[in-house]
């Protein structure tokens, strides 16, 4: 089971905010949750929903005690809709549910609420089945979408959100909530927030270092690579961070990444290789992002013999 910080309470912030529109009747109808994985925008979706439905609407936080409250919290609630596929894609049927459930009259509290958690893998046809309900808001309907990649979602559905950005805090505040220390160093920044704050992430990290160092031994066992590719959508950053790691090695950063998993290939390349391999992954992380799954196949597949090839 994953560990998950218990208390983000940079999440205190955009609450304050969130509360102030509720308040004002500023609420927009589509709220755009975004930042790194884990860094709280599914928490903060729910904690504003729980919100938008409670009876008892005087206080900061849902009352937790209402009718609306113990069915949200008994996930029964008929006035909330979660889309939650995973790191699966979420197809077009899922999001016309959900349009349907916005064109009913709430049932019990005052919302209705739909959350989208990582909104960047709708596929284009439910990403543009979207729009249509963004272009035609009902009557106090909040559509609720938390977002882990931003770069993913279509710059029309950015547009007729409104956007809220989650900041978990960064350098020396970061390493403190982080309870295991092995894989801090240095360099160690936002990006790797879900790794360092979720055991499960965490894992398939050390994981894929592991293979990945096997690999670059001796350009066996790709298929094995390219199976952890397709099992965690955070792997091709890992990728690009092993060139970026290497480099800094080179440059004379060793200490400072003392208890890097990559420390075993320090010597094994030179700057321009490394310099070759961090640009092709830095390309097909760009590009893979726009990718459907076969196609995407074939671009890891193709750097792979490319990274091979300037490696060896
Ligand atoms: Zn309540």
């Amino acid at each position: 089971m994953a560990h998950l910080i218990n208390s983000k309470s940079w999440l205190d912030d955009n609450k304050v905010d969130l509360n102030d529109k509720i308040k004002q009747n500023l609420l927009p109808h589509a709220l755009l949750l975004k930042g790194y994985a884990l860094a709280g925008q599914d928490e903060l979706a729910v904690w504003l929903a729980n919100k938008l439905l409670c009876a008892d609407n005087h206080g900061f936080d849902a009352c937790g005690q209402c009718k609306s409250c113990l069915l949200v919290k008994s996930a029964s609630h008929p006035d909330i809709q979660i889309i939650d596929n995973g790191d699966k894609t979420i197809g077009v049927d899922l999001v016309r549910l959900a349009s349907q459930f916005f064109q009913k009259t709430a049932q019990l509290s005052q919302n209705k609420v739909v959350i989208i958690k990582s909104s960047e893998n709708m596929t284009e046809a439910a990403a543009n089945a979207l729009l249509k309900t963004l272009e035609e808001p009902t009557q106090n309907s909040f559509l609720l979408l938390s977002c882990n990649d931003v770069d993913l979602l279509l710059p029309t559905i950015i547009s007729r959100c409104s956007q809220i950005q989650i900041q978990p805090p960064v350098g020396q505040e970061l390493a403190k909530l982080v309870d295991d220390k092995s894989l801090l160093h240095d360099f160690t920044n936002i990006n790797q927030f879900a790794e360092l704050t979720d055991d499960f992430t965490k894992q398939a990290y050390l994981e894929f270092n592991e293979q990945l160092i096997l690999w670059l031994q001796n350009f066996q066992q790709g298929s094995q690579l390219i199976t952890l590719f397709n099992n965690n959508n955070q792997s091709l950053r890992w990728f690009v961070d092993c060139f970026q790691q290497l480099l800094r090695m080179q440059s004379g950063w060793q200490d400072a990444l003392a208890n890097h998993p990559l420390k075993v290939l320090q010597d094994n390349y030179s700057n321009e290789q490394l310099w070759q391999c961090l640009q092709l992954s830095m390309q097909a992380n760009k590009q893979i992002k726009l990718l459907t799954q076969a196609n995407k196949n074939f671009t890891i597949e193709a750097l792979l013999v490319d990274i091979e090839q300037r490696l060896q």
